[in-house]
C-alpha cells in the first residue's frame, strides 16, 4: 500500500498528516499470524531522503489460539515513530512492510481465545472447551489394538 511523497518531498521537515488504511493481504503469514487491516493515524515528514512516521497504528490481527488453535481476530493497537527511506526519483514508499514487522514485535505470538483455555486432549486431540469432562478412550484402544496384534 504505497504512501505517495511529494507533498513530503515539497516541503522538507514540514509535517503532514498521515491518514490512511492498508488493506488486508491475503497469504502474508508470519510465524502463524496474519497482519490484516491497518489504520494509520499520525504525522510524517521528509528530510534528506527519509520519511519520518510518527503514527498511530491500530491493525486486526488473526492467528491461532496457542492452546486450541481455534482461529483468533483480535484488534492490536500501537503507536510508533519510526523511518522509512525514500528511494531516489520515488514519488511513492510502500510503508506496509516495516508497519508489520513492528507490530509482530510487540505483538504477543502466544495469544489465547480466553485466559481460560482449556486446550486440547493430548491423545486425541478433542477440543477440551467443548467437552470439558472428556475422558480419553483413545489411548486404551490403541494399547488394545497392540495387545491384538501382539497376541500369538
Ligand atoms: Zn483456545
Ligand atoms: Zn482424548
Amino acid at each position: 500500500m504505497p504512501l505517495s511523497v511529494l507533498e513530503f518531498l515539497a516541503h522538507p521537515g514540514r509535517r503532514f498528516p498521515v491518514e490512511m488504511v492498508l488493506e488486508a493481504v491475503d497469504d502474508e503469514t508470519h510465524d502463524l499470524r496474519t497482519v490484516r487491516e491497518v489504520r494509520l493515524e499520525g504525522e510524517a515528514f521528509a528530510q534528506l531522503a527519509t520519511l519520518y512516521v510518527d503514527v498511530e497504528m491500530t491493525a486486526v490481527i488473526a492467528q491461532p489460539c496457542g492452546r486450541c488453535l481455534k482461529s483468533l481476530e483480535t484488534p492490536f493497537v500501537l503507536r510508533e515513530a519510526f523511518t522509512v527511506r525514500i528511494p531516489p526519483t520515488a514519488d511513492e514508499v510502500d510503508v506496509r512492510p516495516t508497519i508489520v514487522s513492528l507490530i509482530l514485535s510487540a505483538h504477543n505470538p502466544n495469544a489465547l481465545c480466553r485466559p481460560a483455555c482449556r486446550g486440547l486432549c493430548g491423545t486425541c486431540g478433542a477440543d477440551l472447551n467443548e467437552d470439558p469432562r472428556h475422558v480419553c478412550t483413545e489411548r486404551d484402544r490403541e494399547n488394545r489394538r497392540l495387545g491384538d496384534f501382539l497376541q500369538p
